[in-house]
């Protein structure tokens, strides 16, 4: 334990994902050292990641206005929604090129050890949409891991009721266990492209 500011800088970014103790101890210490024009810079870029960025009312991919650039572009199908995790995601299949319609971003995956259900995701937003919207087709295209699994199959169950739409998943060659986007785009895009009806 270190003393006042230090330790608590430590204890910030110790809560970080992926940051464990060793690395908020590294980066606490890189950061003491660093000149103070280059703290300043990375305190206004969390500033303003906090008040600048939004979330599309639509999809709730990470957005500059009220709606995405994706949902305000009428050249994308809106057709076919694109269901994912979070909005890095997005970018993911964006950099395939294999994809033209529309996304939803769920916000996470399934995970009731972690206390995310349902209520906790974009789920009801997707259903709602696809009554209001004319959507064919919903690709769920959620991590190739456990949690994404069962994100998939919870809402292939939901997805059900609605007559004439087709559901279709991601088709295998991922990666398993991993992130969308580790998948390199060539792979991600040939599962796309070979996506399967549910
Ligand atoms: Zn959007």
């Amino acid at each position: 334990m270190y003393e006042g500011p230090v330790q608590d800088l430590i204890d910030e970014l110790g809560r970080l994902p992926g940051i464990g103790p060793k690395s908020a101890q590294r980066i606490a210490f890189h950061l003491l050292a660093a000149e103070a024009a280059d703290v300043t810079r990375l305190q206004e870029v969390l500033q303003r990641v906090k008040e600048g960025v939004r979330f599309c009312e639509v999809c709730g991919n990470v957005s500059a206005e009220e709606r995405c650039r994706i949902c305000q572009d009428a050249r994308r199908d809106p057709t076919v929604v694109c269901v994912v995790e979070e909005p890095k995601d997005v970018l993911a299949v964006e950099r395939t090129r294999e994809f033209r319609g529309r996304y939803h971003v769920l916000g996470g995956a399934l995970d009731p050890l972690s206390g995310v259900g349902p209520d906790q995701l974009r789920i009801r937003e997707l259903l709602a949409r696809i009554g209001a919207e004319d959507v064919k087709e919903v690709i769920l295209a959620t991590d190739p891991n456990t949690e994404g699994e069962a994100t998939a199959t919870y809402l292939a169950r939901m997805l059900r009721d609605f007559p004439g739409l087709t559901v279709t998943r991601l088709a295998s060659g991922l990666p398993m266990g991993g992130d969308l986007e580790f998948a390199d785009e060539l792979t991600l895009g040939r599962a796309l492209s070979g996506r399967r009806s549910l």
